[in-house]
């Protein structure tokens, strides 16, 4: 795996060792080296996986480079000595169910024969060739697709607002701004399959009429940005998109943007104004981008993980996808897992699948010595859902009832240890830094929520201080012009309802 969690743990040198390995060994007739993208157990890598033909694969967790040179010599048989391995029958990975990471871990990110030979680009040449722009928009509608960014939008209709402007200038635009701490889902679906992207936004753009696409990427992103632009130009020397070299009926144009580190630019409204090179703050919806968006032409704008389900639905059909998941919430949902669980790393589960299987069955549940107590969903716009409603299904309506959101898929398990009032303090600190400074209730109103809270946690503030916490919160929630000044408040309230002892513990006269 050459993701960015398993390089930075010195799988590059564990590649270079496996290649020279099966050079000096007389090998290369035999084995192969494949640099690949996530292969999800992020927490026991560097994680190198060994296929062979009559064999089960063996997947080598915590792998060094001195053990590289038994694991090449062991490919596609037995596995090495003394090497740690996974059981790739655990639950981590048998309750999984994969769309949006299929070919995750299996196609080599740089090399586009790889992906194109896991079927990369087949859906996009099914759309152009065998379906109007109007069968993919309603493919799309009918196959329940909701927003993966967090909000939970309808895709289908999304698109077909855009499909309906008048016939023009019209853009495209993949929210690549992941922002939410801990969250990492989007970061390793670009770096392992990035094609696969790109080909969401090809069919997007031929199904809304658009001729220009945009990449928004997190400039703390250095191997997605590096992959992304290897791709889009493989795609476009190949002819698959846009091409300076090819005459193509379908002349789709991809350019990258490289976002400069400010959470709210994650708002698309702020996003679109980034791209235009203005200071990315948001602006007031309406017009909404479907109608005027990116230079005041229609922009349909949707997050990785929305993008990247499009190619499994043109290929497979809208009833194919509507049957996965439950009534409102179709599909899967990728989580970034991580917290205080045995088993952190990147997770894609239908929807519908409890809070429970996902943490104590996929996660492993706690390490020696801890108890689960609540999982944070949502990020800083999220809550904290306690675990005895952990049975709650994972689906955009049930999390909302909870006071929490499915978010982008950060999912953060606390235990026992964890400070819930220190938790709401730190994503309130979050936002406030974060905040853009267009609006008032947002500008002041996180500042003077943190300073609350941190006078809460400190143990000096008094009784009345929680109401005051509260009627803020109202206020901020309901006066701020975009999604991080309505959403703040969400954690804060979440631990409130849930844990509200808590707080009452460490107010003046309490403790
Ligand atoms: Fe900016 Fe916050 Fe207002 Fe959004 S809510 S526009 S981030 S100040």
């Amino acid at each position: 795996c050459l993701a960015a969690s398993c390089q930075y743990s010195g799988a590059e040198q564990i590649c270079r060792s496996l290649s020279e390995t099966v050079v000096a060994g007389g090998l290369a007739g035999r084995v192969r080296v494949r640099k690949v993208g996530c292969l999800r157990l992020c927490s026991e890598g560097p994680l190198v996986r060994a296929e062979g033909e009559g064999t089960p694969p063996v997947l080598y967790r915590k792998v060094t480079a001195e053990q590289a040179p038994a694991i090449a010599r062991a490919a596609g048989g037995a596995p090495a000595d003394g090497v740690a391995t996974a059981d790739l029958n655990a639950p981590f990975f048998s309750m999984q169910r994969s769309i949006v990471l299929e070919n995750t871990g299996r196609v080599e990110p740089e090399r586009i024969e790889s992906a194109i030979a896991a079927g990369a680009y087949r859906s996009l040449s099914l759309a152009l060739h065998e379906m109007s722009p109007e069968a993919v928009v309603d493919e799309i509608t009918r196959s329940g697709l909701r927003g993966r960014g967090g909000a939970g939008y309808p895709t289908g209709l999304k698109w077909a607002t855009v499909a309906k402007m008048p016939p023009g200038q019209k853009y495209v635009v993949c929210n690549a701004d992941e922002g939410d701490p801990g969250a990492f889902m989007d970061r390793s679906v670009l770096e392992s399959d990035p094609h696969r992207v790109i080909e969401g936004m090809a069919i997007a753009a031929f199904a809304v009429g658009a001729d220009q696409g945009f990449i928004y990427v997190r400039g703390e992103y250095p191997l997605a940005i590096e992959r992304l632009d290897t791709a889009i130009r493989q795609a476009r020397r190949l002819g698959l998109i846009g091409s300076d070299i090819f005459e193509s009926p379908f002349d789709f144009r991809v350019d990258l943007r490289i976002g400069a580190g400010a959470f709210v630019c994650g708002e698309e409204t702020a996003l679109l104004q980034s791209i235009e090179g203005r200071r990315g703050q948001p602006r007031p919806r309406p017009p909404y981008p479907a109608e005027s968006g990116l230079w005041g032409c229609p922009t349909l704008i949707n997050n990785v993980e929305t993008f990247a389900n499009v190619p499994a639905i043109i290929r497979e059909g809208a009833d194919w996808f509507a049957g996965i998941g439950t009534q409102g919430s179709k599909g899967t949902k990728v989580f970034a897992l991580a917290g205080k669980v045995r088993n952190t790393g990147l997770v894609e589960v239908p929807m519908g699948m409890t809070l429970r299987a996902i943490v104590e069955s996929i996660g492993g549940g706690p390490p020696e010595g801890s108890t689960i107590k609540a999982v944070q969903t949502g990020g800083p716009s999220g809550g904290c859902i306690p675990s005895d409603l952990f049975d709650t299904p994972v689906e955009y309506e049930a999390l909302k009832a909870l006071g929490s959101i499915m978010g982008s898929g950060g999912m953060i398990v606390m235990d026992q240890h964890d400070d819930m009032v220190a938790l709401a303090r730190y994503f309130m600190g979050f936002c406030m830094d974060e905040s853009c400074g267009k609006c008032v209730p947002c500008r002041s109103g996180t500042v003077q929520l943190y300073r609350m809270l941190d006078r809460i946690e400190r143990g000096v503030a008094a009784p009345e201080e929680l109401e005051r916490l509260e009627a803020l919160c109202d206020m901020v929630k309901h006066a701020s012009l975009c999604g991080l000044g309505q959403a703040a408040p969400n954690p804060v309230l979440s631990t409130l309802r849930f844990f509200r002892h808590e707080y009452e513990a460490k107010l003046i006269g309490k403790n």
